[in-house]
């Protein structure tokens, strides 16, 4: 019989955490009482250079010296109630500074705060995100029917539990859905804030991780779990207005109703869709599920309702006479959950801005079906490889300049100590190892 503690678990706990390169969440904790608007936990430069494997790789410009600072942001403080016999506490995401104060410049939060300012500072934008992600219930029986209610049932009291706990918590549940892949679900969340967007999803994984632990199951957020199985996908939803609010991105009279500005902050991201392909499909299994007839995408550009667009111009409901100005956005489908939630938008966004400060021409909207033979040949293949991916990422100036190199530098160190011990065991090895880790 194990042994009943004498006392209670401490509920009053804050966790004060941070996301690293391979978006696992890490940190440390304190009893509440000794938590204030002043109080900062000491953290380790080196730190950063864990990759997905859990440990410190070679090559990384930090070693055993150094400290740092993980500063809360207490406007990202929420409440994670009990959830099964885990007990409830706080959590509050920290930027990482100096001791002195001065912002590190390899923090990835720090990273999107102060992308979000240039694009309001220099172009007067604001913009709104959301990100939408899909997982695999590693626990469920053989039988699988995709979006169907039996499915859905399969799931609870999971699922409707992790609807309480989202709208508890205040995290805007959107949309929960069984999907279309093997045990594959979905849940989308309500659009905010960029940092409070990226914030939100770091959170989302670690939330529906320890639900389904605590209720004896496995979830994985893996972009693939079996070998020519559907790919998890994590989609980039993101709006652009003006300071009051009103929409930057809808023009009735232009291709796809995108206004010029979008099409010039679209065709950012596609011109560096290969540089950045490394930091939204980061994992030797990305490239499984980045694949044509797959739903996600294995070409460069911008789509009117396709699913294999890497960026899709979204859907409106008009409905009722719905307005569609303010819901027309853009999707980003290349991503999947190895990528870091603060670099990966800020990096969508500096693509974008790229874009504008280039004046590069509106990318060409991609009506309907893609003719591969014909009208778009012409459209850049995304790389099919993790080394691949590097590569292209490391020549291109512009998106390894909105780094530090530092960062770059542990980035690569990361994936090549990746590509080291994994390119060589079997596709199902590989899923094996991020299906435990993500
Ligand atoms: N599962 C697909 C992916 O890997 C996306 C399916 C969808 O939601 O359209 O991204
Ligand atoms: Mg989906």
């Amino acid at each position: 019989m194990p042994q009943e503690s004498a006392f209670e678990p401490l509920e009053d706990v804050v966790f004060i955490a941070t996301s690293d390169l391979a978006a696992r969440t890490k940190g440390r904790a304190l009893p509440a009482r000794r938590f204030d608007e002043t109080t900062s936990v000491g953290w380790v430069p080196a730190n950063i250079g864990i990759g997905p494997l859990g440990h410190i790789v070679d090559g990384i410009p930090f070693g055993a010296s150094g400290d740092l600072r993980l500063r809360p942001d207490p406007a990202s403080r929420v409440r994670i109630p009990r959830i099964g016999e885990r007990p409830a506490f706080d959590l509050v995401f920290g930027d990482l500074v100096e001791v002195d104060g001065e912002p590190w410049h390899s923090c990835p939060r720090t990273f999107l705060r102060e992308t979000v300012r240039e694009l309001r500072e220099e172009f007067g934008i604001e913009a709104r995100s959301t990100f939408e992600h899909e997982f695999v219930d590693l626990s469920a029986g053989p039988d699988h029917h995709p979006f169907s209610l039996e499915a859905f049932r399969r799931a609870e009291p999971l699922g409707s539990t992790l609807l309480a706990l989202l709208e508890r918590m205040g995290l805007e549940p959107e949309n929960w859905l069984p999907e279309y892949a093997k045990h594959q679900y979905e849940i989308t969340l309500e659009p905010t804030d960029p940092l409070t967007s990226a914030d939100r999803a770091i959170l989302l994984r670690d939330l529906v991780r320890d639900l389904f632990e605590a209720h004896g199951r496995r979830a994985t957020f893996a972009p693939i779990t079996e070998e020519g199985g559907g790919g998890s996908g994590v989609h980039v939803h993101f709006g652009l207005y003006d300071e009051s609010g009103r929409t930057l991105l809808f023009d009735p009279d232009r291709p796809g109703r995108l206004s010029e500005l979008g099409g010039r902050f679209a065709a950012g991201v596609i011109r560096h869709a290969p540089g950045l392909t490394a930091l939204f499909a980061p994992l030797l299994t990305s490239y499984q599920r980045l694949r044509p007839h797959n739903w996600s995408t294995a070409r460069a550009f911008l789509g009117v309702q396709n699913r294999e667009a890497l960026l899709r111009i979204c859907p409106t409901n008009e409905l009722d006479g719905r307005d569609p100005s303010r819901q027309l956005h853009f999707e980003f489908r290349g991503s999947d959950a190895g990528a870091n939630p603060w670099l990966l938008l800020g990096a969508l966004l500096r693509a974008g801005m790229a874009g504008l400060r280039e004046s590069l021409d509106p990318a060409e909207v991609v009506e309907g079906d893609l003719d591969l033979e014909g009208r778009h040949a012409g459209l850049a293949p995304l790389p099919e490889r993790l080394e691949d991916a590097l590569d292209a990422m490391l020549a291109d100036e512009t998106v390894t300049g909105w780094f530090s190199p530092e960062l770059v530098e542990t980035f690569a160190a990361i994936k090549r100590d990746e590509l080291r011990l994994l390119r060589s065991r079997s596709l199902a090895e590989q899923i094996e190892v991020y299906s435990r880790v993500l």
